[in-house]
């Protein structure tokens, strides 16, 4: 291509205009450039792609040159090539780092993210998009592109959060409609085993026919047939009529089934459920016909190959039954009906060993709830045949059946084959795409815009004809369902430079000057305004990964209420206090498992059913690879039960336990009963149990090991103070620093209750019961005293290392802040970060400082309590909002409502450390603006529409909390009714809920002047005297 022809192109101005102003990532998926008459708009993007790409040549400021670079991502985007997209935006990226501000940029980011499965990164771009700007034109949408995330990483209760805000979204364009919409949430609640929500859902769309597309009505149609065929009868009353109802119940979901065939005749998966219909009915002609329809529909379906499989021994057809079977296990090696479908088929055709291999794989992911029948048949089947003399086995007579390994060496059917090529050759297309590894986009350098950007086809070029203006001019703004066009952002707000002598006066005066007819943005209450990150990889300060556990032994009373115990503790990640319950004489026995039950045996308890392992071990029980990995997910059930109940069972798994060491080897018992007094010894078959790590030698052993399932009690609640007084009157021994309660303690100005921060909180344990790995809400501090008999084992890293382990999290597929995770130890050494380990005796205070991250297992039979601490320092109130504000962009909530907090604490204490004083004062500072602009808001926009109400605050109020974003809402609430309960709402969702606020009371809980008064006397406080405590308190 000559120099020539690219400098023939010329745009002008209004062309320049409308592609900077009109064309980025907010069009996307809302146009299309598919049809014929969407080519002059195509062809002039790409042209505008070339202009551009020569102003960058030309260009020497770098911030020019990343807008240049921006608006290229965008067209690209548009034109849907995501891997040139993702090369500009990254140019652009790094060229300027501010544009994690920029939404449009995080938007497009995102989408290019999404499209190339990086989940955590499109994840990140969406967050942070919602960060920037929480009423981005195409908010709906980012919720959506979420809920679809979290959907495909099966974390449903987000997924089903985003969709409903999505949903909940009125002001918003979103590119599917409500009932697209509607329909994933129905799908979501499916998958949570919420069926009859389903059910209703589902039957509510379908009346509204006139509103959704045939296609909508065929996919809704299918998933109620098929809800109806696999949900559980229910009014079961009259057994004799069980099999009659169910007969009913099938026919019901045949006919919808049929019906969905009508509306959509193209979707493979409804012949699939409709042929397990048949197939249930035994009309095994009917049934055949779907499942082959399905085959030619679908491309690989392990399922509908066991269903044929099935449908073949039935019709005792057994070497079309195996191969069908093996075809499922070649598609997925983990399907364990096919496993075990092929291992009835072997038994049935009397090779009993191939039956247990088959059998053996079919258990090997499940737990022993999954079918005890297969596992006695197992035990049944090994112990007959180890009663066959070793030589013996080889000399069997050969089975009707090719043995197991040979099946899979069969020659596979024609039309599998050519499925199977099919399939290999579309993954591969997808697997060749770049994909965006780095965890920084700035990391990958932008290659030279000629690699990247190749000149378009020639066609495009030689056709000199420039598509006019009128078939490019589309406004975005009008896509919304906004009548009223409306503005880009500006940035409006005050840009007040805030210092700690700025008066409420001042503000106010700035703020009147602002007119915005848009809403005030959300504020950010960290200093300097950045969007909060996980913190880089710190700088190697030493090369022990194992460092010594800080640790103080306590020999007198006044050791123990030193100032130097205080700094010692504050000044060390974690600490191990050792002999505090002597030197105070604390009677520890007061939160003993037996006057517990004395005292309130029917109190609740929360159980966690898990697994028992080794405290180094966390194995991944669903995998198929053998030995067994370790994994950083960790899972556990959660139930209820009572003091008395886990008491009952913490002793008897005691004297269980005594019994079983008396009697080694174990011997394998099934219990299917998992009520709580129940042992529950489980086998693990095939050499796959905990025990083994030489697995070439169990594999052909099939040894049996035992893994016990346990349930660990949790969050017993000690808050009531007429409950537990003795209990919580015991605890006012210990020294200041270290007390539920106390003036110089943060979480004693909340004002109310927080459950296990400000109050205390008791576990009861029996042997690997697991705290999963965390850091403290909000990054308070925590004191963990060890009741006893047993002992506990803790894992503890530094808090500057919490970004390494959100990568960790990330990479091994759970949520740092909500999923439950075990981290692998060799992981993290790897990763250079020191792990603290220690034992926890009874006795033992450990206390965990600020942002702390740890994970504890307990070894023996114990009972352990603990609470939180908020020290009055600079450190801990910055680590406390920075969570908060980390927490906002993950939308997940701050238990500690550190706007609320701030106001009390500007209240009841005088600060004399200026750094914590000016933090604090900044955080007031945030709020009162954003109240007054929320105020001048209302006015301006809604005049005398809108009343706002005042409702002063009751005693221990709590603070408030939007139902619909679960961000903080201080001071101004906005009510609305839900299911006649009223409910508050943040400014934002409000707007997105009721635009014109018509149903909605607007209520204020401090006037003005009160809150400019508290602003305005909150000074540093200078102390008379230089040898005084750190602070003053004037109102305990
Ligand atoms: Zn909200």
């Amino acid at each position: 291509m000559s120099e020539q022809s690219l400098s023939s192109i010329q745009l002008n101005d209004e062309e320049i205009d409308i592609l900077e102003n009109d064309y980025d990532s907010l069009l996307y998926g809302l146009i299309h450039f598919d049809k014929p008459e969407d080519l002059p708009r195509r062809q002039f993007l790409l042209m505008a792609i070339q202009f551009y790409e020569e102003k960058i040549r030309n260009e020497k400021e770098s911030l020019q040159i990343a807008q240049y670079y921006i608006n290229i991502g965008h067209w690209h985007l548009l034109l849907e090539d995501f891997s040139k997209a993702l090369s500009a935006y990254q140019a652009a990226y790094a060229l300027d780092t501010k544009l994690n501000q920029n939404p449009e940029f995080l938007f497009g980011l995102g989408i290019v993210y999404h499209h190339y499965g990086a989940d955590n990164h499109a994840i990140r771009a969406y967050q942070q998009v919602l960060y920037v700007d929480s009423q981005f034109l195409r908010r709906s949408d980012v919720h959506l592109r979420l809920g679809l995330i979290y959907k495909k990483l099966g974390d449903y209760s987000s997924s089903l959060k985003y969709f409903q805000r999505a949903l909940g979204d009125s002001t918003s364009t979103c590119s599917l409609t409500r009932s697209e919409l509607s329909y994933l949430i129905g799908f979501v609640y499916e998958q949570q085993g919420h069926l009859t929500e389903a059910e209703n859902l589902y039957e509510k769309l379908l009346q509204q026919q006139d509103i959704i597309s045939t296609k909508l009505e065929g996919k809704i149609l299918r998933q109620l047939g098929w809800l109806y065929f696999y949900a559980p009868i229910t009014n079961n009353s009259n057994t004799d009529n069980l099999n009659l109802e169910r007969e009913n119940q099938i026919k019901k979901a045949i006919n919808t089934l049929e019906q969905a065939c009508k509306s959509d005749p193209t979707c493979g998966i409804t012949y699939y459920y409709l042929g397990r219909c048949y197939a249930a009915l035994r009309k095994h002609t009917e049934a055949f016909y779907t499942y082959r329809n399905c085959v030619d529909k679908l491309d690989q379906n392990a399922d509908v190959w066991c269903s044929i499989g099935v449908l073949y021994q039935h019709q005792n057809q057994t070497m079309d039954a195996l191969q069908a079977f093996v075809c499922a296990i070649q598609i997925d090696n983990k399907h364990a009906i096919a496993w075990m479908d092929l291992g009835i088929l072997y038994e049935t055709s009397g090779q009993a060993q191939d039956a247990l291999f088959c059998y053996k794989k079919a258990i090997l992911d499940k737990d022993e709830s999954w079918n005890p029948e297969l596992i006695n048949r197992i035990n049944q089947l090994q112990s007959c045949l180890a009663q066959i003399p070793e030589g013996a086995i080889g000399k069997q007579p050969r089975g009707p059946l090719p043995k197991v390994e040979d099946a899979f060496t069969l020659p596979i059917p024609v039309e599998l084959t050519a499925k199977q090529q099919q399939m290999a050759t579309t993954s591969s297309a997808t697997t060749s795409l770049p994909t965006p590894t780095s965890t920084n986009v700035s990391n990958q350098p932008y290659i030279s815009s000629s690699e990247i950007l190749p000149p378009p086809s020639s066609s495009i070029l030689t056709s000199n004809i420039k598509p006019s203006i009128d078939v490019i001019r589309i406004d975005k703004r009008l896509l919304t369902n906004d009548q009223s066009i409306r503005p880009k952002r500006i940035k409006t707000e005050p840009t007040l430079s805030f210092t700690s002598n700025t008066s409420s006066n001042d503000l106010q005066k700035i703020i009147k000057h602002s007119s915005s007819p848009l809403p005030p943005l959300p504020v950010s209450y960290l200093p300097d305004g950045h969007i909060p990150k996980p913190p880089p990889i710190p700088k190697m300060t030493s090369f022990d990964l194992n460092p010594a556990t800080p640790s103080v032994i306590l020999e007198t009373r006044r050791e123990a209420t030193s100032t130097q115990l205080q700094q010692y503790c504050f000044s060390q990640p974690i600490c191990i206090v050792r002999g505090i319950a002597n030197v105070l004489k604390l009677d520890l026995g007061l939160f003993s498992t037996k006057t517990l039950v004395e005292s309130q045996p029917d109190h609740p308890i929360e159980v966690r059913t898990q697994r028992q392992q080794a405290t180094d071990e966390n194995f991944d029980f669903t995998s198929m690879t053998t030995p067994l990995k370790n994994v950083w997910k960790y899972q556990s059930t959660r139930s209820y039960t009572t003091i008395a109940k886990y008491a009952q069972y913490q002793a008897y798994s005691y004297h269980d336990m005594v019994k079983d060491e008396l009697n080694e080897p174990i011997l394998p018992s099934i219990n299917t009963n998992s009520s709580l007094i129940t042992n529950s010894n489980m086998i693990m078959t095939n050499g796959t149990s905990k025990k083994v790590t030489n697995n070439k030698t169990s594999n052909t052993n099939s040894s049996i090991s035992s893994i016990r399932i346990i349930k660990s009690g949790t969050n017993v609640d000690l808050s009531d103070e007429r409950k537990w007084a003795a209990q919580l009157s015991e605890l006012t021994k210990l020294p200041l620093f270290m007390r539920v309660v106390s003036a110089g303690n943060l979480l004693s100005h909340v004002g109310y209750t927080v459950l296990g921060m400000n109050s205390v909180q008791l576990y009861m344990k029996v042997p690997g019961s697991r705290t999963p790995g965390h850091q403290e809400n909000n990054n308070f501090c925590a004191i963990n005293i060890n009741i006893g008999p047993g002992d506990c084992e803790w894992f503890a890293v530094a808090n500057e290392y919490w970004g390494v382990i959100h990568t960790l999290c990330e990479k091994n597929g759970v949520d740092f802040l909500t999923g439950s995770w075990w981290p692998i130890l060799d992981d993290l050494y790897d990763a250079q970060v020191p792990v603290y380990r220690f034992i926890q005796k009874p006795g033992d205070l450990v206390f965990v400082n600020t942002g702390c991250i740890y994970w504890v297992q307990s070894i023996g039979w114990c009972n352990n309590i603990s609470w939180n601490a908020g020290p009055l320092t600079y450190n801990q109130y910055y680590a406390s909002i920075e969570r908060y504000e980390w927490n906002r962009l993950c939308s997940c909530k701050s238990i500690v409502p550190m706007v609320h907090l701030s106001w009390n604490i500007a209240r009841n204490i005088r600060i004399n450390d200026r750094h914590l004083f000016e933090l604090i004062k900044f955080i007031l500072h945030q709020s009162l603006k954003y109240i007054q602009l929320t105020l001048s808001y209302l006015e301006q926009q809604f005049g005398r529409g809108v009343d706002v109400r005042k409702q002063l605050r009751t005693l221990h109020e709590p603070a408030h909390y939007c139902i619909t974003c679960d961000y903080e809402v201080f001071n101004i609430l906005f009510i609305t009714e839900i299911d006649r309960k009223h409910v508050v709402r943040c400014l934002d969702c409000a707007l997105q809920y009721d635009k014109q606020l018509e149903n909605v009371v607007v209520l204020y809980q401090f006037t003005l002047d009160d809150l400019k008064t508290v602003y305005d006397q909150f000074q540093l406080y200078l102390l008379p005297t230089l040898n005084s405590t750190t602070r003053s308190i004037t109102n305990t």
